[in-house]
């Protein structure tokens, strides 16, 4: 395993994570500035309202994701990187290649993702 490039990927999805989320902040300043005008027709104002709710819902997968990579790369640096903070398995190189910020092994996050609902 190629710790040195996935520390690399690890601060690419930090840094992609934070420009979603400053994108959406700014977004969401300059509608405050402007408030919905009431003359509007009211399917943009729903049109507006679930491209608001996406964005949303994409700035939360960046708080996430940054959040997880922030753990992943602390892990790194503990040299406990790569191990299921769950069972204590090494988490297949497959799924590290595909998710580097994964703190779970497959079976693991299936069972995380069920108790969350
Ligand atoms: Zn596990």
């Amino acid at each position: 395993m190629d710790l040195d490039a996935i520390r690399a990927d690890l601060e690419q999805i930090v840094r992609e994570s934070d420009a979603t989320i400053a994108v959406a902040e700014a977004d969401e300043a300059e509608e405050a500035e402007s408030p919905i005008d009431p003359d509007h027709n009211p399917e943009d104002i729903a049109s507006e309202t679930s491209e608001a709710d996406r964005e949303e819902a994409l700035v939360e997968m960046a708080i996430v994701r940054k959040a997880d990579a922030e753990t992943a790369l602390s892990r790194l640096d503990n040299g406990v990187y790569g191990v299921c903070i769950d069972c204590g398995e090494k988490i297949t190189e497959a799924r590290l290649e595909y998710r580097p910020e994964a703190a779970r092994c497959l079976a693991c996050q299936g069972k995380f993702e069920d108790a969350e609902g």
